[in-house]
């Protein structure tokens, strides 16, 4: 018996909110969109879980509008620096988000329920899901959807991290800036800051993202494999008692883990092949910038496609991808320098701590209020006399 064939203008391999939002971005192009993904919704994930208030204006672009009910609200960003076990804070800086037209405050919002609000929007708009169906990836360029052919003008790799379709398309030529481990753990608890706390401990950070009234995401990230969130608590005893209103930790959910990167490719496009998300190159998860730059990717794609033929537009989303991933991985360039150097660490939240001005630019930056070679002008000689006022005061 001969095969069916599945045909479609865009096939996204990967329903994770890169594929999902290439598939929003790509329908409002008037493109047949199918997702496939391995698989079945709500999809789950470690990960920090806060969405940024320029993310938030990108999913508002692409249809999807979230709300203060959908998660945790917070208002900016504190970085706590802790020296030992018994020691505690020994120095804590915080900047609040700029406020800007449009802008509303960040959201934290669980996974499964981003995935479940994006999938609905998707399905709306049209676009066609596949769930539970791995995608073979065969030589010559053929696909296979749950063992079914299928042909495709564009194929969009969104398969995250270790993206096969990065292998098969030929483009995994790049480099690996850092590689780290993530563990996330919710836990029952009332948030009690409105800001994502930063703690850096010993051998990591653990970040906390409040994600309901009575709910907080629990990140760490760090160089060892089996560090999970407990062991960076044993480091972070202020951070336990927090967790521990009552007499013991009560935990929401299993714990997750997942693989952290900052990778830069040389080409994120191919012959009717483009790379997102993940898959197209990362910033180390200590940024919380890795949906928001693809979110950014998915709108830049379907604006290269939506005025110039393909190949051209694969060429301009090539050329200029780049420019997305270049502000997040020099934060992490910097982040992980703290990590690596506990005294650099120590210096730099104290001078932001006595400058609270200075830091609150530099989350402005972050978030895309502000070109970083602005900052740098106006701002860099004061934060490196901070750094320097820092440094003596330490001795
Ligand atoms: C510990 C940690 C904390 C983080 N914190 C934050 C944060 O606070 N804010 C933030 O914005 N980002 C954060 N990130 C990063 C964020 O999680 C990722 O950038 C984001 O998940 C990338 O989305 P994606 O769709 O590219 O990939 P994924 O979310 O990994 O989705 C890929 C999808 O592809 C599917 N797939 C793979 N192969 C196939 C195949 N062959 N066939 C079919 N389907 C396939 C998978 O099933 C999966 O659903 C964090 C990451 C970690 C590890």
């Amino acid at each position: 018996m001969k095969q069916a064939i599945h045909s479609t203008d865009a096939l996204i391999v990967g329903g994770g909110p890169a594929g999902l939002t290439a598939a929003l971005a790509l329908r409002r192009c008037g493109m047949d969109v199918t997702v496939a993904d391995a698989l079945h919704p709500p999809i789950d994930k470690a990960c920090g879980e806060g969405l940024m208030p320029d993310a938030l204006v990108e999913l508002r672009q692409l249809g999807v509008e979230l709300s203060p009910d959908d998660g945790g609200v917070f208002r900016g960003i504190r970085f706590v620096s802790h020296a030992d076990q018994t020691a505690g804070i020994e120095a804590a800086a915080e900047a609040r988000f700029p406020r800007r037209n449009g802008w509303q405050d960040a959201l934290g919002v669980k996974r499964p329920l981003l995935h479940q609000r994006l999938a609905q929007a998707a399905h709306q708009a049209g676009v066609r899901l596949r769930w539970n169906t791995p995608v073979q990836l065969l030589p010559q360029g053929s696909v296979l959807l749950a063992g079914q052919a299928c042909r495709y003008g564009l194929l969009v790799g969104a398969d995250g991290q270790s993206s096969r379709v990065r292998r098969w398309a030929g483009l995994e030529s790049g480099q690996e800036l850092s590689r780290r481990f993530g563990f996330r753990q919710h836990y029952r608890v009332e948030p009690w800051s409105d800001v994502v706390e930063v703690h850096w401990g010993q051998s990591g950070q653990a970040y906390v993202t409040p994600v309901g009234s009575d709910e907080v995401c629990v990140a760490t990230v760090t160089h060892t494999p089996h560090s999970r969130v407990d062991a960076l608590l044993d480091e972070i005893p202020w951070l336990r008692q927090k967790l521990t209103p009552g007499r013991e930790l009560l935990r929401t959910d299993r714990e997750r883990g997942a693989l952290t990167t900052t990778r830069r490719l040389r080409r994120v496009a191919a012959d009717r092949v483009a790379l997102i998300g993940d898959a197209s190159g990362s910033a180390d998860a200590i940024t919380g910038e890795g949906m928001a730059m693809a979110f950014r990717q998915a709108l830049l794609l379907a604006e290269s496609l939506a005025t110039l033929p393909q190949p051209e537009a694969l060429a301009r989303y090539n050329r200029l991808h780049s420019a997305i991933l270049r502000l997040p991985q020099r934060m992490a360039q910097v982040m992980l320098m703290m990590d690596r150097w506990p005294t650099l660490r120590r210096r730099a939240i104290h001078a932001l701590e006595t400058e609270p001005q200075l830091f609150a630019r530099l989350l402005g930056v972050h978030v895309g209020a502000e070109s970083m070679g602005h900052f740098v002008v106006t701002r860099g000689p004061r934060f490196a006399w901070r750094l320097a006022v820092a440094r003596s005061q330490a001795g």
